[in-house]
This record gives C-alpha cells, structure tokens and sequence, in this order.
C-alpha cells in the first residue's frame, strides 16, 4: 500500500492506473477508522482494481461549537488497518492541498432541498462542507466509483444528488451499517460516551426497532413518531428528530406504501448521535 501526502505524487499514480485500464474505487473517511469504514473498504475492493481510502478531518463541515479539535485523529493505526484491509493507497491531504485559497474564499458547493432538513436544519452548513470536500477529492482522484455507509443516509441522498447535477461520471455504492454487539451503529463518536451513558446509547437502535416492527404492523406513522420520541427522552436523550420519510427522504404521504426509513438524531450528554433503518410493511 502507498500512502500519499503529495497531490501531484498521488495524480501521478492515479494516470498510470488509467492508463491501464484499472478501475478505481475512493472511499472517503475522516480517519480513526472502526470495522464500519473497513467494510466500506471490502466493499470497495469487490468493486474495483484499485481501492484509494482518504483521510481528512474536513474543518468545513464542523460549525464552531462541534468539536474539530476533539476529533479524533489516528493516523498511524488507520494507516496499518487498511494496510491489512488490502487497501492499495491512502491519501492525506492537508488544508492547504484541499483549500489552496484558505477556507473563507474556498469555491463552496450547496446542494438544496434535500439537503436543508434534517441534518441540515441541526448543523448549518455541514453538508456545504461535506460535498465541497467530496467534490474535491473527486476531482483529484477521478474515480470510477465512491462508497458512502448508509450509517449517514442523509450524506448519501446530498452526494447523490451532487453527483448527478454536476454530471459528475461517478457511480455512488452505499454500505449497510455496521453495529456493535448490543445493536450501537459504530462511531468516532462513541468513545466520547462515558459507560453510563455508553449502556443508554444502545437505546437509539432499539427504538429504531420499535419503529420498524410498529410500522410493520401498520400503526400510523405519527403514533410511531410520537412514541420514539417519548422513549428517547425518558431515557435521557435530548432529542433533535426523530422522523419516518420516505427512502428519498420526503414527508410521506398517507396513501403511499412504499419503503420508509426511520432516522433519528439525538444527544446523550455531550455526545451527537444518528442512526437510521430501513422499514417495509
Ligand atoms: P466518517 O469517517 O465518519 O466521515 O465516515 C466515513 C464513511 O464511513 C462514511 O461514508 C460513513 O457513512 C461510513 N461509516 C461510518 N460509520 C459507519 C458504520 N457504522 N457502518 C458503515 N459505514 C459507516
């Protein structure tokens, strides 16, 4: 495996796999990897001959009060991880590569509509940093396909839509979410819970479960919604959302009965935490 500090070191392997024919598979990653990001990379490698995993703590897409500094940042054990993954380079941009013009006269990308609710009511101006990251380490690597986890679905639905707006030749492949044993989707985040609160956590995907067998059984959406809430805050979460939509992530409507997904964003002391299901019935 390579690893790649130089945006010109980087585009010069990337043109000689070109050249060859090779198909080339970015998946993009804050770092501080966990087996979430490493599925994403086996997923990558079943999809391509050539996998280039990023690691870049974007400071766009954290507003001020989110914790940029606290990140945390392993690049040395991430390195080695997707060295053992069969991962065949690693690109480490620093600011500078990424925002050569500094970040306030940095070319921004805002994707609208889908990207305003939600996560984008609760954190201004975080998928603006998502895509004008993303967009830019599409444009340096060319890849043939991204992988995206749908842990963060609503990032998935703005990169799509990014990519089919720009005309970017891109596909987007998602991955399932991976869980600990008691059901917590993996995060960066989760070591920031202290134990207490590390058992409480459990109780976002329980209720997501709730959801999915209540819907299941054909109870009104809103009654589902409501009851969620309830649960998360007798539990001690302060609650941001929790909200049924349909899998393009539109209110839906009564008559509609198509795949839904349930998401939730809540707080657990000092810590943000989202995590979402696919629901049939
Ligand atoms: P991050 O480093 O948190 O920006 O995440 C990088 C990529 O890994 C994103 O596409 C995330 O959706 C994905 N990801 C994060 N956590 C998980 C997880 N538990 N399971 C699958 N994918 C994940």
């Amino acid at each position: 495996m390579q690893t790649f500090i130089q945006l010109a070191a980087l585009r010069q392997q990337i043109q000689t796999w070109q050249q060859q024919r090779q198909r080339i598979a970015l998946v993009p990653t804050m770092g501080n990897l966990h087996a979430g990001h490493l599925s994403l990379i086996a997923l990558a490698r079943a999809q391509a001959d050539r996998v280039v995993c990023s690691l870049y703590v974007n400071p766009t897409q954290f507003a001020g009060h989110e914790g940029f500094a606290q990140y945390p940042r392993t690049p040395d054990h991430d390195v080695a991880q997707l060295a053992a993954a069969g991962c065949h380079a690693v690109w480490l941009p620093d600011d500078a590569t990424m925002y050569p013009l500094g970040l306030s006269q940095a070319t921004t990308i805002h994707v609208q509509g889908i990207g305003d609710a939600l996560e984008g009511e609760y954190r201004p101006g975080h998928f603006d940093g998502v895509c004008t990251a993303v967009a830019r380490l599409f444009h340096q690597i060319q890849p043939d396909v991204a992988i995206f986890g749908e842990k963060d679905y609503q990032q998935l639905c703005v990169l799509r839509q990014m990519v089919t707006d720009l005309a970017l030749p891109i596909a987007i492949l998602s991955a399932p979410t991976i869980r600990e044993p008691d059901g917590l989707a993996m995060s960066s985040r989760n070591q920031f819970l202290p134990p207490p609160l590390r058992i409480v956590a459990r109780q976002i995907y329980t209720t997501l479960q709730f959801m999915r067998d209540a819907f299941a059984a054909k109870q009104p959406e809103a009654a589902i919604e409501q009851t969620a809430q309830h649960r998360l805050a007798a539990a001690g979460f302060v609650v941001d959302y929790v909200v049924i939509r349909t899998m393009n992530l539109h209110i839906p409507t009564p008559a509609c009965g198509e795949p839904r997904i349930a998401l939730i964003a809540a707080k657990l002391g000092e810590t943000r935490l989202i995590d979402n299901v696919i629901m049939n019935r």
